[in-house]
């Protein structure tokens, strides 16, 4: 398997060389806005150790993260008053994965609204800031 490279755009978000919307940070883990959603308030979780997807991943890593997407998907289903919430998560280019940090997707479903594709178009930053403090504020309110 190819090595993991720091320089992928999710390990540059890592080290505050490219702007993210957060809405959530802890000691291992960073979840920020998708920046070509799929549906409103599609979200992002990482782990701030590098490894390319969850084939290589440390399992310790791995247990960690998944309870921090429980958090963060909690808080998006609240803060977005969706219907449902999709879990996705990609391995290799072939299954679709085009950023070489492991991350979860947490993407609202609404009844009767088809999701956009996968990495299609960029959304506006000003509604995207708008959309992670609401999510933000929902997982205070949870917390
Ligand atoms: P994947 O194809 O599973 O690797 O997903 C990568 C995701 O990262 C896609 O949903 C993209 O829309 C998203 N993405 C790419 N660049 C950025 C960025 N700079 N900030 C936030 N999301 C991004």
């Amino acid at each position: 398997m190819t090595a993991y490279d720091p320089e992928n755009i999710f390990g540059k978000i890592l080290k505050g060389e490219i702007p993210s919307h957060k809405v959530f940070e802890d000691a291992d883990t960073l979840a920020f806005m998708d920046a070509m959603p799929q549906s409103r308030g599609h979200t992002l979780v990482i782990p701030k150790t590098g490894s390319r997807n969850l084939l290589d991943a440390d399992p310790q890593v791995l247990a960690t993260l998944i309870t921090r997407t429980q958090h963060v998907a909690r808080a998006v289903k609240a803060a977005m008053q969706a219907d449902g919430i999709r879990v996705v998560q990609f391995n290799e280019t072939a299954a679709g994965q085009t950023v070489f940090h492991l991350h979860f997707h947490v993407i609202p479903v609404y009844d009767g609204v088809p999701l956009k594709p996968h990495s299609g178009e960029m959304a506006d930053s000003a509604e995207l800031a708008g959309l992670a403090e609401k999510i933000r504020s929902a997982r205070k309110r949870r917390a």
